[in-house]
């Protein structure tokens, strides 16, 4: 009996790998910087370093078949049997590949973990074992060399030349021990080949032969075309979902969210998402976010077919959430100019305000001499007002004594400070104080009073 899983691509954690207590600041920089990497592609040597396997069938197939299907008419129940198969195999590898095996996001049944293993050989994208030990390399060095698809290589490498091209570097250290005794894992990566070719030629194929006597259409639309197009959707997770969309949760990496990845992957387009929440089940975490992999796992789990479903909790959710919303709006509020700081005003006895109110047009309000000068003829309420009050306290005018003034109205006037009366802020209210466009303000952790001084 096959009791150990030989996959030549796997590369175990190496526990020696880093010398004993030389433990490095940063993994992938320390590893970059130790371990050899190929040659880059050249047009010398470019012939030498392709995959010519992968080429063939990422490439010149998709090509074959495009130029096959021109002469090969499309008919409507080969049509719809091709959008349910491409369906049926790409759950395969969403809930399957992906979900289950990369990232133990819920717990099986034997007879759902072979129908994955089974779906998933349909799309030809190699065995459980080889796939998830990849992604789980993706993970956990997303955007670095280690990381095998890295998008910052470009949109093609991401989305495909990572596999036509051989690799330059070995993916970085990730541990498959739980696939390396999966009997299922073993068991799909001792058969992928005739799995592959039944579920990718020989199903496809016959149900529209037998079903409807379209053998030639089976073959060139539902099993061929739609391989192609079920290849380049997963592709698509590596490439559009780190290129295009938005980054609700974090924004230091390039994995993003959008409807459009969603819909083309099946599910999988939630990605800033699930980058940082990689063992939830679901892909878009609200029940209506378009994920037909969480939909068919939630089916799956009321027919006993999946257990343990794993997420995240709303709270941490909307934790991840809130961080963006306030790094947006800390940019937006350190675009504005903003009222200068107490500290950098000059402190200014009562006699000395009313003596410089003689010259220029200040007003004493909440404990700040504001200089309204060039204000003057534009007061809604007139010049008059004003000026009556140059020289004088006019706290209680301004707070509802003569007018309860706007929102704006008090934003402004924080705006004109030029002074701080002796002794007066101290005595104002924080209403009256601080403007209503700084009762609420965003204030890094690190800029704090004390926080991280040593005194
Ligand atoms: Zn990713
Ligand atoms: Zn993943």
């Amino acid at each position: 009996m096959e009791s150990k899983l030989d996959v030549p691509l796997v590369i175990e954690l190496d526990p020696d790998w880093i010398p004993a207590g030389a433990v490095p600041e940063n993994f992938v920089s320390y590893t970059l910087k130790h371990q050899e990497a190929r040659p880059p592609v050249t047009w010398s040597n470019w012939c030498r370093e392709i995959h010519w396997i992968y080429f063939f069938i990422f490439c010149v197939l998709p090509m074959l078949s495009l130029i096959a299907a021109c002469s090969t008419p499309l008919r409507l129940e080969t049509a719809i049997w091709s959008v349910i198969y491409i369906h049926v195999t790409a759950i395969g590898v969403t809930a399957g590949y992906h979900r289950l095996w990369s990232h133990r996001a819920y717990r099986a049944t034997k007879a759902l973990e072979y129908t994955l293993a089974i779906l998933g050989a349909g799309v030809v994208e190699g065995s459980i074992a080889w796939w998830a030990r990849t992604h789980r390399a993706h993970h956990r060095y997303t955007d670095t060399d280690l990381d095998p698809n890295n998008v910052l290589k470009g949109f093609f490498y991401a989305h495909i030349g990572w596999l036509i091209f051989k690799p330059r570097r070995k993916p970085g250290p990730a541990d498959v021990s739980d696939l390396k005794s999966n009997p299922v894992v073993i068991w799909q990566n001792k058969y992928y080949i005739p799995l592959a070719f039944i579920m990718a030629i020989a199903i496809p194929t016959a149900v529209c032969g037998y079903g409807w006597g379209d053998w030639r259409g089976g073959f060139v639309w539902a099993s061929l075309i739609r391989l192609a197009v079920g290849q380049h959707s997963t592709f698509c997770i590596n490439s559009l979902c780190h290129w295009l969309g938005d980054k609700p949760y974090d924004d230091r990496l390039t994995p993003t969210d959008s409807l459009l990845g969603a819909l083309i992957t099946v599910g999988e387009g939630y990605h800033n998402y699930h980058h940082q929440f990689p063992m939830d089940y679901r892909g878009g975490y609200k029940w209506y976010h378009y994920d037909p992999t969480k939909w068919f796992l939630w089916t799956c789990e009321k027919l006993g077919f999946a257990t343990h479903l794993k997420y995240f909790s709303d709270n941490e959710i909307h934790k991840g959430e809130l961080t963006m919303q306030l790094k947006r709006l800390h940019r937006t509020q350190e675009a504005l100019s903003w009222p200068s700081e107490k500290s950098d005003l000059p402190v200014i006895t009562w006699e000395d305000y009313q003596r410089q109110a003689e010259s220029r047009t200040l007003i004493c309000i909440a404990g700040f001499i504001h200089d309204i000068s060039d204000f003057f003829d534009k007061h809604p309420g007139g010049s008059h007002l004003l000026e009556k009050n140059v020289g004088k306290d006019a706290t209680t005018a301004f707070f509802g004594g003569l007018y309860d003034h706007s929102h704006a109205a008090h934003n402004l006037l924080a705006m004109k400070r030029v002074g701080i009366l002796l002794g007066g802020v101290p005595h104002g209210s924080e209403e009256r104080v601080v403007p209503p466009s700084q009762h609420l303000r965003i204030t890094r952790h690190s800029d704090l009073a004390g926080i991280g001084s040593p005194e």
